[in-house]
């Protein structure tokens, strides 16, 4: 079976095909570099490295470009407000980005490409808009996309223009000749800062979001390309807006399939900075180790709501570690998946199947009671093997199992236990008993053995 994604576009399970053979070009919408990384965030970056994963586990070379968006009003604002540079503060973000999505096992995509640097191609593809009359200059010095010349706005909302304009509240502002009519060039205002203002044929200005996002996927992945994704609060205004820039100034189909990544909530509400929910991911990493944060993502469908929890976490924690505790029984043997065999069968199918992760995740456990059953050290392997291509379960099991429980002080736990060895030397059995018993409070479980005392937290 090959692979299958729900394409928003006709919003329909499609047989994937790239239009390269052999080769897939994916580019996904990233960051704007003005703050720390959220949950919604996360959700995206592991959705879609999973995508990618799983797209290069299936034999494809993948050229996978994650822009980051480096200029913006928010971005103006904060760094006008720390008193510092738009490059210093985007550098600054930039980093925080890398190593957050580090710590979460998600790989680098090929390109990152930063929109300040794509702003004569931005220029380039605004002109042609132009001269195709799908672009006007409106009073106010900015350069305005008109939605009513091209003829396709709206196919990927599903929506025709007069019921994407009911929803506008905005009355008709700036000059715009339909309230949908959205800025590809702003024109400069005279008290923002010089960094923020290139010379154009249309005065000077900066570009609009959406016209970042067609220019560098064209530059990097061609006019037509394979996958583009984002989270569904992209899919309108956002990518609707990319289509129409881009098709409209190539004349040919922007990207193939459609792929947007569901929701997150946190405890059954929407994450908002008003309703005191809202989490960077550093927050999180505070109190869950960051593979349970991957896992309780990766267990869900990328499509489906996710409903962030302290009682998710744990449960998410827990059965992370059953997976270990059986990659901890048997040393896992190098193994070559081989397809045909009836796991790995289940788990391609599952994944052929538009990602299908629950059920992938669903045979990893199948596997590790195999493992607990026959302490083998083949299907170890295939565990190990299989979890890869969701990039899980590849640090060392003991020290997941032992460090992995938050707040969790392995150092001083370890001194605990040297002490106790000494006291068992000593023959010191009350005392040893004694820290055993203290740690046992603290949630930590000791196992000694021949080769000398392991510790575990409890759940
Ligand atoms: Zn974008």
């Amino acid at each position: 079976m090959s692979l299958r994604i729900y394409n928003t576009l006709s919003r329909a399970l499609e047989a994937f095909s790239p239009l390269e053979p052999g080769h897939v070009r994916m580019y996904v919408c990233g960051m704007t570099v003005y703050d720390l990384c959220h949950l919604g965030h996360a959700r995206s970056m592991v959705a879609f490295d999973v995508v990618q994963r799983w797209l290069r586990a299936s034999g494809y070379r993948v050229t996978y470009v994650r822009n980051i968006t480096d200029i913006d009003d928010k971005i103006i604002k904060r760094a006008v407000e720390n008193g510092e540079t738009i490059r210093s503060l985007t550098d600054r973000m930039i980093d925080a980005l890398h190593q957050d999505a580090d710590a979460l096992g998600i790989e680098r995509p090929t390109h990152e490409p930063r929109a300040t640097e794509y702003v004569p191609q931005m220029l380039s593809m605004i002109g042609t808009l132009q001269q195709k009359g799908l672009a006007y200059q409106a009073g106010n010095g900015d350069v305005n996309f008109a939605v009513r010349k091209f003829s396709g706005y709206g196919k990927l909302s599903g929506k025709s223009l007069d019921e994407l304009n009911a929803g506008e509240r905005v009355a008709v502002a700036d000059g715009k000749h339909d309230p949908l009519d959205f800025v590809l060039w702003k024109s400069s205002k005279p008290e923002e800062p010089a960094d923020v203002k290139w010379a154009s044929p249309f005065g000077e200005g900066r570009p609009g979001w959406h016209i970042e996002c067609s220019a560098m996927g064209c530059e990097m992945l061609g006019e037509s390309f394979d996958i583009h994704g984002g989270g569904a609060d992209l899919q309108f205004p956002h990518h609707e807006n990319e289509i129409a820039q881009s098709e409209g100034a190539t004349g040919k189909p922007f990207a193939q399939t459609w792929m947007h990544n569901g929701f997150i909530n946190v405890d059954n509400e929407k994450m908002s900075k008003s309703l005191g929910n809202f989490f960077t991911i550093r927050d999180v990493l505070q109190a869950y180790d960051a593979e349970t944060v991957r896992f309780f993502v990766v267990r869900s469908h990328y499509r489906s709501p996710l409903n962030y929890s302290d009682v998710h976490l744990d449960d998410a924690r827990n059965a992370l570690k059953r997976l270990y505790t059986a990659l901890s029984l048997v040393e896992p043997a190098a193994v070559q998946i081989d397809w045909a065999s009836p796991y790995a069968a289940r788990f391609q199918a599952a994944m052929n199947e538009d990602f299908g992760t629950p059920e992938a995740v669903a045979v990893l456990f199948d596997l590790a009671g195999e493992v607990n059953r026959s302490k083998s050290p083949e299907v170890a392997g295939l565990l190990k093997a299989l979890g890869a291509c969701l990039g899980l379960l590849q640090d060392d099991p003991q020290k997941f199992l032992q460090a992995g429980a938050a707040g969790v002080d392995v150092a001083a736990i370890e001194a605990q236990i040297a002490a106790r060895a000494t006291a068992k030397a000593e023959k010191n059995w009350a005392e040893a008993d004694r820290i055993r018993k203290a740690l046992l409070e603290q949630g930590i479980v000791l196992k000694d053995s021949p080769a000398g005392t392991t510790w575990e937290a409890a759940q």
